[in-house]
């Protein structure tokens, strides 16, 4: 009945776990909870690789697409901070969401719906890059701008990351 396992990746150590994939015997240590069981590290690797699908090219297309649809967006943000009163706030509340929903689906549509996590890093990574040149025209023309320009990166940068990780945040 009791028979002695050990870890099939250190030989030396006693263990009653096994993979619930594969049935490896693993150790305490090379075990890792999920949901459905203790998995070993090998079909952990393999389960996570399966998710990654997208090619190379995928990263820097993310990453360019969001960076320019983010310039037009975070530029209309610094012209409405010269609105006086809560029209701007107003349009800026309204048009942060909807303009992040609008730049992750084009990110998800050049890269035809392909995952990765750092593919979804990078696309919330152009979204901040794109905002370098209204940052700029901001201390040129209106620095009051700055305001809706950092509530562009608190609130978009969240939304981008996680409509394409699929985390639903607005
Ligand atoms: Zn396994
Ligand atoms: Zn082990």
């Amino acid at each position: 009945m009791s028979e002695t396992l050990f870890c099939y990746r250190h030989p030396q150590r006693e263990t009653m776990l096994r993979c619930s994939r594969c049935g490896n015997p693993i150790c305490a240590s090379c075990a890792i909870h999920t949901p459905t069981g203790y998995r070993c590290p090998d079909c952990q690797q393999k389960l996570e690789k399966k998710f990654i699908t997208a090619t190379w090219h995928d990263y820097p297309l993310a990453f360019l697409i969001t960076a320019l649809a983010s310039v037009p967006v975070s530029l209309l943000l610094v012209f409405l901070g010269t609105l006086t009163g809560f029209l701007g706030w107003f349009i800026a509340i309204l048009v942060i969401p909807s303009a992040a929903a609008g730049i992750a689906e084009a990110a998800r549509w050049v890269t035809r719906k392909r995952r990765a996590p750092w593919l979804f890093r990078l696309a919330a990574a152009g979204t901040v890059v794109g905002t370098l040149p209204a940052w700029l025209v901001a201390l040129w023309i209106n620095p009051f701008g700055m305001i809706y320009l950092l509530l562009y990166l608190l609130f978009a940068t969240p939304i981008v990351y996680g409509r394409l990780a699929g985390i639903r945040l607005n």
